[in-house]
């Protein structure tokens, strides 16, 4: 049984999901859970300890001898019930991202959406991809990893878990999934979906609960093969360095500085637009953000002005009102974390160009923000070179064509990026010199087929898709003399 008890309006989440049941935690540490509107708390969460992770990664030890031998058609078929019972529950899973996060559903069902879509992805590419090939006396087969630890961040928790899950489970490994700890009601309703699939017992396990205590006994235990991460690159680093001791596999889905290119030949009135909208993702709290806007030096008053008139759409607001574009922070820390780095651009010698510190008016309670856009920002300043992980954009201005690339590139992340212009050809041909994981053309757009992922700092490996599948297998070939 599920215990989501509500007392009054408070929600108390006390079960974790091991073994293909929902059971109570033997962690004692209670978390409240903040709603970021207003500061309120909306729920509290029984936190995982070790006993909990173990028991949790037993499960999917014991579960392994079997489903890592399944066929490519038994995982399929798991792959679309797991689709059946989260595409039946977007609403809820919004309403959750909405409520605890403060995510603003414009955006939120989306990335719910684009979530759900991971297991349709991953069903085409299981299908796709060459299990067994032979030639000669040869034969090379793809053999799943073992026992895989999922671990999320906070800013799409649905989706990270959806897509980790899709990916490991397609590729017939069995799973310990430790969800961001801030995200637990989202994760509850996934616990859900994940109870209506009815995947074989042990399949999937859930444990809710810190980093620092679940998260850190899922890399240190020898008997989990592969870590597939999102978060933080602090945190990756610790994870790739403490998993060599067990010689754990890595995926890890880290942070972004993401440039977004506009060429002299654009097209301002949807250039400008499609450009703040890559910026303010998800309230700035996107690892995609396009949170550098380079443009062409001849055209920057131009450019200037637009911004300054473009701003107004960016309403702050209720995140559940559909017109909101902007919502609060997730908590007080990412709202500190964001003032302090305003406060540094100025200090620099960027110009605010739109926000600046402060509560936008009308928001003083929650963690709400003012969408600021910096002007006359140099691209060595600490706001165009760090993550700020908030609605901050900078404006960079170029000379040339390939000095915009030249800036692009000079940045430690390389997960993301964009390139408006009229000519595609050309933007086609400044994207390719792009170092980084993606580059859109003309606006932000996805195919779940295509790979996601980092190079530099924003990560080791992919995911989506076929190449989500991929980062789960390990390759056997049998060799008869
Ligand atoms: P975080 O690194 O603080 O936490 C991420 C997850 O790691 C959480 O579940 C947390 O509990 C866990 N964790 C913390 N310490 C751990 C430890 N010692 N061992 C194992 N697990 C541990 O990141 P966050 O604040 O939740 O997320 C924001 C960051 O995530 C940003 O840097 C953002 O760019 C990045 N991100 C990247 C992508 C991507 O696809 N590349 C997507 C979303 C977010």
């Amino acid at each position: 049984m599920n215990t989501v008890a509500e007392k009054s309006t408070i929600k108390t989440i006390t079960t974790h999901y091991i073994d293909g049941a929902f059971v109570e935690s033997h962690g004692q540490e209670v978390m409240d859970i903040v709603r970021p509107t207003d500061g309120q708390v909306i729920a509290r969460v029984r936190l995982a300890d070790e006993e909990d992770t173990r028991r949790a990664i037993g499960a999917a030890r014991r579960a392994f001898a079997t489903f890592g031998r399944t066929t490519k058609e038994e995982r399929a078929n798991i792959l679309r019930r797991l689709h059946q019972a989260v595409s039946v529950r977007v609403d809820d899973l919004t309403a959750a991202m909405v409520e605890e996060y403060g995510g603003v559903v414009q955006f939120a069902r989306p990335i719910v959406e684009t979530g759900v879509n991971a297991f349709l992805a991953a069903e085409k590419g299981v299908q796709e991809l060459p299990w067994t090939q032979s030639w000669g006396k040869t034969t090379v087969t793809l053999e799943p990893v073992g026992v895989a630890g999922l671990i999320t961040a906070w800013n799409a928790n649905a989706l990270f878990i959806c897509l980790k899950l899709a990916s490991a489970v397609g590729a017939g490994c069995t799973v310990v999934l430790k969800p961001s700890e801030l995200s637990s009601l989202q994760t509850q309703v996934m616990l859900e979906c994940l109870d209506e699939a009815k995947l074989p017992q042990g399949v999937c396990n859930v444990v809710i609960g810190r980093g620092d205590v679940v998260g850190a006994e899922l890399v240190r235990n020898p008997d989990v093969d592969k870590i597939s991460f999102t978060g933080s690159v602090g945190v990756g680093e610790g994870i790739m360095r403490d998993g060599a001791a067990t010689m754990k596999r890595v995926t890890l889905e880290l942070g972004g500085k993401s440039p977004t290119i506009l060429l002299d030949d654009a097209a301002l009135d949807q250039a400008i637009p499609a450009a703040l909208l890559m910026a303010f993702l998800n309230s700035g709290q996107a690892c995609a953000a396009g949170t550098r806007l380079l443009v062409p030096r001849s055209r920057l008053d131009d450019i200037k002005r637009r911004i300054r008139d473009a701003m107004r759409a960016f309403t702050v607001g209720d995140p559940a009102d559909p017109r909101t574009a902007i919502g609060p922070m997730v908590s007080q820390k990412q709202y500190d974390r964001v003032q302090s780095y305003i406060r540094k651009g100025i200090e620099e010698g960027a110009e605010v160009l739109a926000g600046g510190e402060g509560h936008p008016e009308g928001f003083a309670a929650g963690y709400f923000v003012k969408p600021t856009v910096f002007v006359n920002v140099k691209n060595d300043m600490t706001i165009a070179q760090e993550e700020i992980f908030g609605p901050v954009l900078c404006v960079i201005a170029y000379d040339s064509e390939e000095e915009a690339i030249r800036i692009a590139n000079d940045s430690k992340y390389g997960l993301h990026a964009g390139v408006l212009g009229a000519d595609l050809q050309r933007a086609r041909r400044v994207a390719s010199q792009i170092r980084a994981g993606r580059v859109v053309i003309n606006g932000m757009t996805d195919d779940p087929q295509a790979p996601w992922g980092g190079f530099k700092y924003s990560g080791v490996g992919r995911e989506y898709g076929r190449y989500g599948i991929e980062a789960f297998l390990e390759t056997r070939a049998i060799l008869e003399s």
